[in-house]
């Protein structure tokens, strides 16, 4: 199919178009990649966005529970959901923690909903990549709403809050009363905190988990991006539904501050220019691995190896023969 057609069936919100479109950009084949770059900037020309919320939270904590009940709440309120995962694990062991498409199943018979597991790379700039056209496919499809999902593990909440306009962490009560070794880089990162399973026995300790975080997060230094109140922490449930329209309302509250006050676009424009700066990054690595530079990184190794060379000294001849090869 030609790309203009393939845009074209996006736009007017053809899903297996999109799918097709999403496996696209999967894809590692050169000319495939191509045709992705075609296709994306085809479809930018339609400047039509949606709010991209990322989420994370460690193994267990209820992040499909919480993605189901949140996204059939939006679905009932009318919009049109995406679900995308950024899963490390599938890059690794081949398993994958959130491929699982049985996970979400109410919202996967959902027609205004769309959910598309990970796709298993070999390198988390693969992922990060693919997760990140497969945003811009379902932005330029028309969905309100991409819930973009990670495990937190890892650099994956980097790769998923670079490419979100808002970023939820959501945790489980704890069981003592330490704060449960969330990362600092993690919390600030976090725009709400969203301690899940306060119901039943566990409502306690989430209330109390909650209050932790919310003292916790106002010793960290005041964000500019945010209004008074915000980075914030609350509870909800996931299996009893309760508290998820409040949620909703607070990410609605913030990301219109947000737009209104100019910080909306900052953000996009500063991720834009993290991707880029990540693309010639990985464009540069991917080129030391094949051809005549490959060769003589491989044989500096053996030098280096064989103790024949110092690491440093070697480097830099690597990249001056590279220097003089290009040139
Ligand atoms: P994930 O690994 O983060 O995707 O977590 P899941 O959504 O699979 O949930 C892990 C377990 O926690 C399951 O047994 C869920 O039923 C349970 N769970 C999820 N949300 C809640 C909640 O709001 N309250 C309670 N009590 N259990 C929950």
């Amino acid at each position: 199919m030609k790309i203009a057609d393939l845009s074209d069936r996006i736009l007017k919100q053809d899903r297996r178009a999109l799918a097709r479109a999403i496996t696209l950009v999967e894809s590692a084949r050169a000319d495939h990649r191509a045709q992705a770059t075609e296709l994306l900037e085809h479809l930018r020309l339609h400047k039509r966005q949606a709010l991209r919320i990322g989420l994370s939270g460690t193994p267990g904590v209820g992040k499909s529970t919480f993605i189901e009940s949140f996204g059939m709440m939006l679905t009932a309120l009318g919009m049109k959901v995406a679900v995308l995962a950024v899963d490390p694990s599938s890059t690794r062991s081949g398993g994958s923690i959130l491929g699982d498409k049985t996970r979400m199943e109410r919202l996967s018979r959902d027609k205004n909903a769309f959910i598309r597991p990970s796709p298993s790379q070999s390198h988390l700039g693969g992922v990060a990549r693919r997760t990140r056209e497969a945003v811009a496919l379902c932005e330029a499809f028309g969905f309100d709403v991409v819930l973009i999902e990670t495990v937190g593990v890892g650099q994956s909440e980097t790769v998923v809050a670079e490419m979100s306009d808002l970023f939820m962490l959501l945790l489980a009560p704890a069981g003592g009363d330490e704060l449960q070794g969330v990362k600092r880089g993690i919390m600030e990162m976090a725009d709400i905190i969203l301690v899940n399973k306060a119901d039943g026995d566990l409502k306690p300790a989430a209330m109390r988990t909650c209050a932790d975080y919310a003292g916790a997060l106002r010793l960290l230094r005041k964000r500019p991006q945010d209004p008074d109140g915000f980075p914030k922490a609350m509870t909800v449930s996931a299996l009893a539904e309760d508290g998820l329209q409040t949620a909703w309302e607070e990410m609605c509250a913030l990301n219109d501050w947000r737009r209104q006050n100019g910080h909306w676009d900052r953000r996009r424009a500063s991720q834009a220019d993290y991707w880029f700066h990540e693309e010639v990054r990985q464009g540069v690595l991917a080129r030391l691995q094949t051809g005549a530079a490959r060769d003589i990184v491989g044989q500096m190794a053996a030098q280096v190896q064989a103790g024949e060379i110092a690491p440093t000294a070697a480097a830099d001849q690597v990249l001056e023969q590279l220097q003089q090869s290009s040139t």
